[in-house]
């Protein structure tokens, strides 16, 4: 059972590298040559251990997989894909845990919707530099397929993660589950991009705070229109959770911005307002976030 983790960066490393060290026939593929490199010289450089996991550029990589999972960031995966065209056979399954609403879009352009796989993952990961990542803490990976009847291969995955200290299960309600990570998402990541706050300092401030709720509002008004039953309420809670425990956290986003890499916003609020258009909801904060970040981005990639 051949697995390829398509973007090796934070997320691949950290699934790509717990699948080899449980055993599994993976290869990561990335084009980021400093990253690439290090790992072939050096091994995967997780803290404490060395992982020696094979590691190709995508215009080296030729064989077909039973497996791929995409861990590109979002607006990367067409790109990504298309080079690894030959690569995905008829029975090749892809999954995506990226955050984002359009990657069940995107990856059934390349495969059948029975061999398309979606879900969440609330493990944390960091790139510490070429060939260096990180990830502290627990978390778990809900997972379905996007047509029926589904590849045998999700019922493969909870054990393959699993061998491989993987917390991972198959969640027929994993849709609405993306939908309440891009509802957490669009009312933090835009608001720490757009004023360089940290997660405490947005729920701290009166107005800021008053924002993200309004968003989380938006987003869940959204998905209801669009059929799936979000808890706003829970939603609410994991806001609050994170003002009042992840403090000091800067959400990837914001990193983005400072390193001056571009954003996933189009995956989170652009693909929320779409949405939201297409159904007569008004989302007039999650809006004026989204062309915010967008002109962030704009004037990072012509600066
Ligand atoms: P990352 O930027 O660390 O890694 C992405 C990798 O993809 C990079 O190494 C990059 O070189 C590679 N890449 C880009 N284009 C490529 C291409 N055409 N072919 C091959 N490789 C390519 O991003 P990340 O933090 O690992 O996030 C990946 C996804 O997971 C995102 O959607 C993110 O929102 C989601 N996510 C991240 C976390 C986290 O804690 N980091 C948690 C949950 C979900």
């Amino acid at each position: 059972f051949r697995v390829a983790v398509l973007g090796a960066g934070a997320m691949g490393s950290l699934f790509g590298g717990s699948l080899f060290e449980g055993g599994a026939d993976v290869t990561l593929i990335d084009l980021d040559v400093a990253h690439v490199e290090s790992i072939r010289k050096h091994g995967l450089d997780a803290g404490e251990r060395r992982i020696h996991v094979p590691v190709l550029f995508p215009s080296e990589v030729n064989a077909v997989y039973d497996l791929v999972i995409v861990f590109t960031k979002a607006m990367h995966t067409k790109q990504a894909l298309t080079a690894l065209r030959s690569s995905i056979g008829p029975n090749t399954a892809l999954l995506s845990l990226q955050n984002g609403l359009d990657n069940k879009l995107v990856l059934t352009e390349f495969a059948d919707p029975r061999n398309v796989l979606i879900g969440i993952t609330t493990y944390p990961a960091d790139v510490k530099g070429p060939g260096r990542v990180e990830s502290h803490g627990r978390g778990v990976a809900r997972l379905t397929a996007a047509g029926e009847p589904a590849s045998p291969t999700l019922d493969l995955l909870p054990g393959l993660f699993a061998r491989s200290g993987l917390n991972a299960v198959i969640d027929p309600h994993a849709e609405a589950a993306i939908w309440e990570k891009v509802a957490f998402n669009a009312a933090l990541n835009g608001l720490c991009a757009i004023t360089g706050s940290a997660v405490g300092q947005i729920g701290a401030h009166a107005e800021t705070r008053a924002l993200a709720f309004r968003i989380v509002s938006e987003v869940c008004t959204t998905a209801i229109a669009c059929g799936f039953a979000l808890e706003r309420q829970h939603v609410e809670e994991m806001l609050a959770d994170a003002f009042a425990h992840h403090i000091h956290h800067k959400p990837s986003m914001l990193q983005d911005v400072i390193a001056g890499r571009p954003t996933e916003i189009e995956a989170i609020c652009g693909a929320v307002v779409r949405r939201a258009d297409e159904r007569g909801v008004a989302t007039p904060v999650t809006r004026t976030i989204l062309g915010l970040v967008r002109h962030i981005d704009w004037s990072a990639a012509t600066a």
